[in-house]
């Protein structure tokens, strides 16, 4: 019953989830014109399969839109009597920029406080795969995944840190091969400076 409250919250204030339709015809088509564009010759060998290549992998990258991170977490939610931090680090995350559709790569840590309840370790990295798998921007990414979690879980507070390299600054522009962009959000019980640094503190050698 709450948890149903919870869904339709997340999907009113969180997220959406896209309808699915074939879309392969129409990237395929933009992507040989891009190709044209930039001068190549799309009716080389080495180009031949590249437009159907590239609708797949885009296809891939974003099937966020067509996930539903509330039903993933409560498919395996467990009534526990836990009042400590729970946190999962160095999650690996592969996002792409909405900027300029290049990748950004790091990690994510997130934590939460149990409020009765906890969920299953591999849905919390499910979660941030659905929101890093859509075109995004860093701190909205970290934000959903916060969000998400407070609004479907329930729980005292919840705390997402994500670093990350950005392809578009690194391969092209300023080309900063060595920086790193953090983002945070604290919700909840993080926002008490205690419990932040506690998880600060766990998370430290990761960063
Ligand atoms: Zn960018």
């Amino acid at each position: 019953m709450k948890c149903e409250e919870s869904n339709r919250k997340c999907q009113h204030t969180v997220f959406k989830i896209a309808e699915k339709k074939d879309n392969s015809p129409v990237i395929r088509e933009s992507v040989a014109n891009i190709l044209s564009a930039l001068g190549e010759d799309v009716g080389r060998e080495g180009l031949v399969k590249t437009p159907e290549r590239v609708a797949k992998a885009l296809q891939f990258l974003t099937k966020g839109y067509y996930e539903d991170p509330c039903s993933i977490i409560k498919s395996a939610l467990f009534e526990e009597d836990i009042n400590e931090m729970i946190v999962v680090k160095d999650i690996e995350l592969y996002s792409m920029c909405e900027h300029h559709l290049l990748p950004f790569v790091g990690k994510a840590h997130v934590a939460y406080l149990p409020r009765g309840r906890i969920v299953g370790l591999s849905k919390v990295a499910r979660v941030v795969d659905i929101f890093a798998r859509r075109f995004q921007v860093q701190e909205r990414l970290t934000k959903q995944i916060a969000e998400t979690l407070n609004n479907c879980l329930e729980p005292q507070g919840v705390a997402v840190v994500i670093q990350a390299a950005h392809m578009c600054m690194q391969m092209r522009g300023v080309q900063k091969q060595n920086s790193v962009m953090v983002t945070s959000t604290m919700l909840g019980a993080f926002q008490e400076l205690a419990t932040r640094n506690e998880f600060m503190n766990f998370i430290k050698g990761s960063l």
